[in-house]
């Protein structure tokens, strides 16, 4: 197949940065095998009609906007961001948000320099605000009912601060090191983030729309997978029932004679939610011996 076919599916990943890795990631795990190169914006796909095409992830909603890609994947903050813009001319419907990744959690919040004293949102009135998401911003402002000035930065926007530009920032956090390296401290968040799959809104031809629910199901079964466990136990038939209320996440386990033993039995089950120590302890205390845990490696529904 020509990587021009137009039944061919085109999905816009972020070139270089947070979200490269676990976006190929999740692709390759869903069977898809592409020609390397990741200096080129195009990865063919070579058995699956699905082409990557590697950019900023600023450009990935207007991609899917403009019907140059079918997916993307891209953090829910830059998402957001663009839906703002784009409602703001004129274009309500610009891409759809049709899973949450597990991957690329952060959230967008306003920090504040150590000796600023800090009660609430309100203490923005009047305030310059440096941040790379002034319609996010803008908006908060406006359902609050404040007046402030929003700064624009396209990068570091925590030194604006220590520059002078801004009194207070709204920024991206995850563990919050960025920010106390330049002596901020974290308010209010305005926003969680996790990376999503968007796709267009418009219809598209059949072939291509079964392969992208084809592969909306795999992304479904790699994320279930990630979380699951295999687990394997002997247990005393008098306590089965107290054995399967304790393991996480499973609903029907599978019971097994065991060979010469009227007292026991087998039980395995898919366990949706990870088997921590802690588990396998009570289910000890319960009974269970023999126990094995094993990753999954594909699960499909
Ligand atoms: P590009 O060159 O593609 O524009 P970028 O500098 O905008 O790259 P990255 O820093 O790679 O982007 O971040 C990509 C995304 O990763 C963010 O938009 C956000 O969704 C997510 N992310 C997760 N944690 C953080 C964090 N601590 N800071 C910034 N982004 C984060
Ligand atoms: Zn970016």
């Amino acid at each position: 197949m020509s990587p021009q076919n137009p039944d061919r599916i085109k999905i816009a990943v972020q070139k270089s940065g947070r979200l490269t890795e676990h976006s190929l990631d999740l692709l390759a795990r869903c069977g898809l095998k592409y020609s390397k190169g990741r200096d080129q914006l195009i990865c063919y796909g070579e058995n699956l009609p699905i082409d990557v095409l590697l950019v900023r992830d600023d450009d990935i909603p207007g991609l899917v906007r403009d019907d140059v890609c079918d997916l993307g994947i891209v953090g829910a903050n830059v998402l957001e961001e663009k839906r703002l813009a784009f409602a703001a001319a004129g274009d309500t419907a610009p891409f759809t948000i049709v899973r949450k990744l597990d991957f690329g959690h952060c959230r967008l919040s306003f920090a504040v320099p150590e000796d600023m004293p800090w009660q609430g949102p309100a203490d923005l009135a009047g305030r310059r605000i440096a941040t790379s998401y002034p319609h996010i911003v803008g908006e908060f402002l406006r359902r609050q009912g404040l007046e402030a000035s929003v700064v624009e930065f396209s990068g570091a926007v925590e030194i604006a601060p220590k520059l002078g530009r801004a009194d207070v920032i709204c920024d991206l956090v995850s563990t919050g090191g960025t920010l106390r390296a330049n002596h901020l401290r974290e308010e209010d968040t305005i926003l969680d983030s996790v990376s999503s799959l968007i796709q267009t809104p418009k219809t598209v031809p059949a072939g291509k729309a079964e392969w992208m629910e084809r592969l909306k199901k795999r992304i479904d079964g790699v994320i279930q997978v990630s979380e699951s466990k295999y687990i394997m136990l002997h247990a005393p038939r008098a306590a089965l029932a107290e054995i399967t209320r304790l393991l996480p996440g499973s609903e029907a386990p599978t019971v097994m004679p065991l060979e010469g033993r009227e007292d026991k039995v087998a039980i395995h089950a898919v366990c949706r939610e990870n088997v921590f120590w802690e588990t396998l302890e009570e289910l000890k205390q319960a009974g269970a011996s023999s126990m094995l845990v094993l990753p999954v490696e594909k699960m499909l529904y």
